[in-house]
């Protein structure tokens, strides 16, 4: 892996760390484009050379995700949070309302907002055990009639990440990977509609990216902004108004260097590895507790709490002394959360893992 341990290791759930070399490169080009004198967010957008970068871009995404021939991709703005309308605008329409497995905060708030189009039927849910693993696929309450089903492939505030791609029964899944996309390879094709916020994996945030199957366009209800049509976006190359260029531009940079380093194959060993070791730490210690069911725990946002939460502010503050920024955990959920996304590099682990050590040591 082509990674360096930069001077702060930032472990925030997003935005956050990016690979240094590609804000290397987006620096060193900022103000000259490949010898053309100017910045890419200077470029026309219908101009060839932010068309080569868009092209470029989505072509690369696709190659990444193994994306079939009938899946479109988008690049969209409003972040995740957005989806949690325009799915259900798009898709609800189709069937009788949508299935949702709620497995956390964020589940949780793409129920509630669909259910301003429609029936959002909650037909699993974690919630009884506080959010701490993923219901067993056999307990779920399907409807063979809904327009799709609903999953948060990786829900970023408590840790708890799907191993597994769910069966679909016919009916189209759609899952927010906004926290775990690129993270290893996924089977597309088993999807209707993915989609995901940039601020992770893949560059700044605001930018979406919407990965959504052919048959699935033209659906959307009559009241449906034009701008929020999937189909209308789909036939338009994501330009029916000006995209977010600069976003997208740092997005394919992103998705270059992650060719680099071998493709999602090569990242997902890469960061089970990473998870592995940080989780192996808090298991072998009677200071850190992880809630997660094992088999659930996420590779991408590990959280523990201490034994005596009166220590949290004592361990971020040493932390932060050490360089390592962002171990806060979620607000409404507390304790720590160590986020270990691509361009978290194995050494940014190793370095956490020995001051937790030391700190159990001083304070255990
Ligand atoms: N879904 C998940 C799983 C997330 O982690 C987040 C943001 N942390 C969102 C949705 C919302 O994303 P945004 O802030 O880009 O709207």
């Amino acid at each position: 892996m082509q990674q360096t341990l930069r001077q702060v290791i930032n472990f925030s759930a997003g935005p956050a760390t990016l690979p240094e070399t590609v804000l290397q490169q987006a620096a060193s080009e900022m103000l000259d484009w490949h010898g053309t004198g100017v910045s890419v967010m200077e470029m026309s957008h219908r101009g060839p050379h932010y068309m080569r970068i868009h092209e470029e871009a989505r072509q690369n995404l696709r190659d990444l995700l193994a994306v079939p021939p009938g899946h479109h991709i988008l690049f969209l703005q409003g972040g995740a949070t957005l989806q949690f309308a325009q799915v259900p605008l798009n898709l609800i329409g189709r069937g009788d309302g949508a299935d949702f497995v709620n497995t956390g905060d964020w589940s949780a708030k793409a129920i509630k907002e669909a259910a301003r189009y429609g029936a959002a039927r909650e037909i699993a849910s974690s919630q009884p055990e506080g959010f701490t693993r993923i219901p067993a696929q056999s307990s779920w309450k399907r409807s063979e009639r809904a327009a799709y089903l609903h999953i948060c492939s990786n829900e970023t505030i408590r840790g708890v990440e799907y191993q597994f791609d769910p069966d679909d029964h016919g009916v189209p899944l759609v899952a927010d990977m906004s926290s775990n996309i690129l993270s290893r390879p996924v089977d597309v094709s088993r999807y209707g509609l993915i989609y995901a916020g940039a601020q992770k994996n893949i560059g700044p945030a605001g930018l979406v990216i919407v990965i959504i199957r052919d048959d699935l366009l033209g659906h959307a209800l009559s009241a449906t902004p034009t701008l929020l049509d999937y189909r209308e976006q789909a036939q338009h190359d994501s330009m029916l108004n000006t995209p977010p260029t600069f976003s997208i531009y740092i997005a394919g940079l992103v998705f270059k260097w992650l060719k680099a380093q071998g493709g999602l194959a090569a990242m997902g060993e890469h960061n089970a590895r990473k998870a592995q070791r940080l989780y192996d730490c808090i298991d072998a210690s009677g200071f850190y507790r992880n809630a997660v069911a094992k088999d659930d725990r996420s590779r991408m946002n590990a959280t523990f709490t201490l034994s005596d939460p009166a220590l949290d502010e004592r361990f971020l503050k040493e932390a932060a002394a050490e360089g390592m920024t962002d171990l806060k955990g979620h607000r409404t959920s507390g304790g720590m959360r160590a986020s270990l996304y691509n361009a978290m590099p194995m050494e940014g682990v190793d370095r956490l893992v020995s001051f937790m050590r030391q700190f159990e040591t001083r304070y255990g």
